[in-house]
């Protein structure tokens, strides 16, 4: 049997000081964009998606605290603390910074390069179970590719064991009563140290550590540091508080919903088409369920409200009012905002009238309500199989989808 243990708890450092020099924008790449996000803001959603994770500490230099923890606060999990400590004069220096810093109710210390951005969860899981069961552990990837040394004058000196070459990635994490006495000491005595497990490797040598462990890495876990390491990714080299490009288009979805009760002696429109039905939609307007729909979708996307606040139905206006003419009037406001229509799709639900007959009728009247292409506006027609108020067609119901543009 064995006795229930509760989940350990884990402290992440993030070494964020990076200078950028090799990247050549001049500032600390962590701020750099990377899908119009900083890098370290992908950083800290990717520490924050494992539950373990109760705290996020950055490191850096003390003029940048404000800029990186407005960069990072966005995206840290609401249950993750995020916390800022100063670097120290060398990357050992800073991540002992973190370190001392850090919730001394984690057990379990990670570190994770700044500049990391595509770090996911199951490598993190990884890396925090193998520190966890073995007490030190990272992230490496085996190389693929015969390695030799070569001495200083470019000599082949020896054709080394590929299986035994790994490269070094973080996460790099540690049980707290293992790895930071290593730190302090490391520190103290000037260890010479390449990365943060090296640290522990040299404890490892020093006798105060059993073994450190590698487990599989992720070849898309790279750290950023010359633009040549995107190749796939969008990285902008700009500061995040200038404008986004102009040359890139965006995209704004929106949905729209309308029921109108059919009563008899009222003329039956839908789409801008006038239907034979003995029949027709009651409504401040000319009723049109459909062009509604369309019409709410519209502005929705275009995030101005909807139908009721341009045309407020308590509004001797829009008595008996050409639905038609209220989509012209909406779809030039949302023009007036940078907007072109990729495409709609849309959906009547009803009984009667029967829409397939003229569904390609109406189609082309949207289209040209919407001076697009008729292949940018689809029309579907439903039934409620005979049920509720709709299948006795005492009401009918419409619902559009819309994708604007904006180049
Ligand atoms: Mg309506």
């Amino acid at each position: 049997m064995h006795a229930p243990h509760r989940t350990p708890q884990v402290s992440a450092i993030v070494p964020a000081a990076g200078s950028g020099t090799r990247f050549g924008a001049g500032r600390n790449k962590t701020l750099l964009l990377l899908e119009g996000e900083p890098l370290i803001a992908h950083v800290v959603r990717a520490l924050g998606a494992d539950p373990r994770v109760a705290e996020i500490v950055l490191v850096g230099k003390g003029n940048e605290r404000e800029e990186l923890l407005q960069a990072a606060a966005p995206a840290c999990a609401p249950r993750v603390a995020l916390r800022w400590t100063e670097g120290g004069a060398e990357r050992r220096d800073s991540v002992r910074n973190g370190l001392e810093a850090a919730d001394p109710a984690s057990e379990i210390l990670l570190v994770h390069d700044g500049a990391r951005p595509f770090l996911s969860a199951v490598v993190l899981a990884r890396v925090i179970d193998a520190a966890i069961a073995q007490g030190a552990a990272l992230c490496t990837l085996p190389a693929i590719d015969t390695v030799k040394r070569v001495d200083a004058a470019g000599r082949v000196l020896a054709t080394l064991d590929r299986r035994e070459i790994h490269f070094a990635q973080t996460p790099q994490a540690f049980r707290r009563e293992l790895g930071l006495p290593a730190y302090r000491r490391a520190c103290a005595e000037g260890w010479p140290t390449t990365d943060d497990v090296h640290v522990l490797e040299l404890a490892v040598e020093h006798g105060a550590l059993p073994a450190v462990f590698a487990v599989a890495g992720d070849p898309a876990n790279r750290k950023i540091t010359v633009p040549a390491d995107l190749p796939s990714a969008r990285l902008e080299t700009r500061p995040m508080s200038s404008a986004p490009p102009a040359d890139r288009p965006s995209f704004r979805v929106g949905s729209g919903f309308d029921l109108h009760r059919m009563v008899p002696g009222r003329p039956c429109i839908l789409g801008g088409v006038l239907f034979e039905h003995d029949r027709g939609p009651l409504g401040h307007s000319d009723g049109d369920a459909l062009l509604h729909a369309l019409t709410d979708a519209l502005l929705g996307a275009a995030g101005l409200d909807d139908l009721g606040t341009f045309f407020p139905d308590t509004d001797p206006r829009w008595q008996g009012a050409d639905s038609a003419a209220l989509l012209r009037e909406a779809w030039t406001r949302v023009r007036e905002k940078g907007y072109a229509l990729e495409n709609c799709d849309l959906v009547v639900i009803a009984e009667r009238p029967k829409l397939a007959p003229r569904r390609a009728e109406v189609r082309a009247r949207i289209a040209a309500l919407l001076e697009v292409e008729v292949e940018r506006v689809n029309l579907k027609g439903k039934t409620a199989e005979k049920l509720g108020p709709i299948g006795a067609g005492e009401a009918i119901v419409a619902q559009a989808t819309v994708l604007l543009r904006r180049n």
